[in-house]
């Protein structure tokens, strides 16, 4: 045993045990909340009303899907690159995506905010905190669109139900849930992450006969109060929240505040690391000079890629802790065997930590237990927060571990281990399809290229083009994302703003060179897919000790396909995947793509 305590082989066996009473069948079916009947109404816009209007029939320049963080930045990249006509449309009411729907209380984003909000010095806004509320984000986002001309034009509340590519005319076809017909000469799909609600199946869900939403709508006209103020509606109801990942950690404060009683359904605790928010410090703007917010994203995806820095400038949870466990110490001639157990040892005391705050946190010695997370930190996404676990030491907060998930639903409320939990509400806050669902999925409508859907196109894995162009889609861009052949980024906005750049600078390159019709070429796409498959790293040992998650897979990892990895091992190499885009763009012969 080491001096801190890890025995690998105890570690191990605790490990497993707790995977394997989460590890149960049917713990990841979801409801498919894009097209289920009884559920429609979570689809709902609760924030802003849908205005009736006109069905449009026009031909732009471009139609962006997805008026998030990458809708705004590939529109803003396209203006800058002289593009006139361009057309968001969202299924939300307004702009901000992810931002746009998740308005629970306490939401923020938990990367740091100087660079995570785009575009700082463009607008010359330096955020309030550290960390930014999710209203600051949004309207941050407004403001660039503002700035950029993009809600104007905007479609919102507004559906794609299938875009097809039109050969002959050399435009895309897009048509809307509003009965628009938009003919467009590009078309961008920047629809995000996490725009799929997920809904899990749990039986007899839909005979609850309370009030119940997914918190990506959540209802202030049931809780009273509004983003950043006290819930004023729940003084004499008992809520329900399911689930206890980086959502509900958020929102769980305010509803222990809030609620005549709070039952938390807890299947797998989250490893909560501290935040430290705190309000920017009035001297930091004058500190900074042009190019700052470039190069502190840069220097925070340096330290999570463990390369050398001369300074942490983001010095938090994400550098600190995830930076270490990914990029374990190697010392030349060490064994493979020393490397991996040093891994598991730097994890383990990483794991302590979390575990000891609990402790501190959490005053009943029970609960406290349930809380700790008892497996490997990379195995889920890690969470950051100051106070949710101090919530469970109010006595209107009761946690409710259920490891193999909810057994059922009554008109009442859940039910664990035969005992019937009666609530008034019950939120799901049970997050997203995210990242390992497929574009086309995500994109919720037929992408129909020349020959073929892009559903048909990548039914056996991705295959791309820097994983933003697709053989058989001519036009077509795909901002950049997980599980789709480019890299993937902590600070998503990181990935976002080079992948508008890419769309802007190649949208330029095409109009300067009078190009119609832009398509890669077959053996350009099959060279890149084949770099991604090689780069693959089989990491099922590893990942099925791991507690189930979308991490692998829900306990699947074998299930991984390599065609849907990243450029570079792992999360892939950002910087490589740059500097090589980077290079073809500046060299502008546009090379493995076939123009007419
Ligand atoms: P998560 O997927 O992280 O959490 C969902 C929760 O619901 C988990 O605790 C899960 O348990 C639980 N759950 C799911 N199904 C059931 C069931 N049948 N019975 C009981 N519990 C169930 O969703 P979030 O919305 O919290 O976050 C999704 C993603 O959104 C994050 O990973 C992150 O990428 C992003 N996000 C980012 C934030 C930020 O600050 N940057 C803030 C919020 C979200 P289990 O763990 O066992 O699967």
């Amino acid at each position: 045993m080491s001096s801190n305590g890890f025995d690998p082989e105890t570690v191990r066996a605790r490990y497993r045990a707790e995977r394997d009473k989460r590890l149960v069948p049917g713990r990841a079916d979801i409801r498919d909340l894009t097209r289920d009947e009884h559920f429609a109404g979570y689809r709902a816009d609760p924030f802003t009303p849908v205005a009736e209007r006109d069905p449009v029939t026009d031909e732009v320049d471009v139609v962006i899907v997805g008026g998030g963080i990458a809708g705004v930045l590939a529109g803003a990249q396209l203006r800058k690159a002289g593009v006139e006509r361009i057309r968001i449309v969202d299924q939300a009411g307004g702009i901000g995506g992810t931002w746009y729907w998740n308005r629970y209380p306490g939401v923020m984003c938990d990367v740091e905010s100087y660079i995570y909000l785009p575009m700082l010095e463009e607008l010359d806004y330096v955020p309030r905190d550290r960390y930014a509320s999710g209203e600051e984000i949004r309207l941050h986002l407004e403001a660039l669109a503002e700035r950029f001309d993009l809600a104007t034009d905007a479609l919102f509340h507004t559906g794609v139900t299938e875009a097809s590519w039109d050969d002959e005319g050399a435009r895309w076809r897009v048509q809307t849930d509003r009965g628009d017909e938009l003919r467009a000469r590009y078309y961008v799909l920047a629809v995000g992450i996490l725009n799929l609600m997920k809904l899990p199946t749990i039986a007899g869900m839909e005979r609850f006969a309370g009030h119940s939403f997914h918190s990506a709508r959540w209802d202030y006209g049931y809780t009273g109060g509004r983003p950043g103020e006290p819930l004023t509606g729940l003084g004499d109801e008992v809520v329900g929240v399911i689930g206890t990942g980086a959502t509900s950690i958020q929102c769980v404060p305010a509803l222990a505040d809030a609620a005549r009683h709070l039952y938390v359904f807890q299947r797998t605790p989250s490893a909560i690391g501290v935040r430290g928010n705190r309000p920017t410090d009035p001297g930091f703007a004058a500190t900074l000079r042009p190019g700052w917010q470039q190069d502190r994203m840069d220097n925070f995806q340096a330290v999570m890629l463990g390369r050398a820095v001369d300074a942490d400038l983001v010095d938090d949870g994400w550098t600190q802790h995830y930076a270490a466990v990914q990029n374990p110490p190697r010392h030349e001639g060490m064994s493979i065997g020393d490397y991996l157990r040093g891994a598991e040892e730097i994890d383990f005391g990483i794991m302590e930590e979390h575990r000891s705050r609990v402790a501190e946190l959490v005053a009943d010695p029970t609960i406290a237990e349930i809380l700790k997370p008892q497996y490997r930190y990379t195995c889920k996404r890690p969470c950051f927060h100051d106070e949710y676990l101090a919530a469970f030491n109010r006595p209107n907060v009761t946690l409710v571990d259920c490891p193999a998930g909810i057994e059922q639903v009554t008109e009442r409320g859940p039910v664990i281990d035969g005992r019937e939990y009666e609530v008034d509400c019950l939120v799901y806050a049970t997050g997203f399809e995210a990242e390992l669902t497929p574009l086309f999925r995500r994109a919720g409508h037929d992408v129909v290229g020349r020959d073929g859907t892009l559903a048909e196109r990548w039914a056996d894995g991705a295959s791309s083009l820097y994983g933003m162009m697709v053989r058989g889609f001519p036009n077509l861009f795909a901002m950049p994302a997980p599980g789709q052949q480019a890299v993937v980024t902590v600070n998503y906005t990181q990935l976002a703003v080079f992948g508008a750049e890419v769309v802007g600078r190649l949208v330029g390159l095409l109009e300067a060179k009078g190009v119609r019709r832009c398509e890669v070429g077959a053996e350009a796409e099959e060279a890149w897919t084949q770099k991604v498959v090689d780069s693959f790293v089989d990491a099922s040992h590893h990942l099925s000790a791991c507690t189930p998650s979308r991490i692998n897979m829900e306990g699947h990892p074998e299930n991984a396909n390599p065609r849907n990895g990243n450029y570079g091992r792992g999360f892939g190499d950002y910087f490589a995947y740059r500097q090589l885009i980077e290079g073809w763009l500046d060299r502008g012969d546009l090379d493995g793509l076939e123009l007419q």
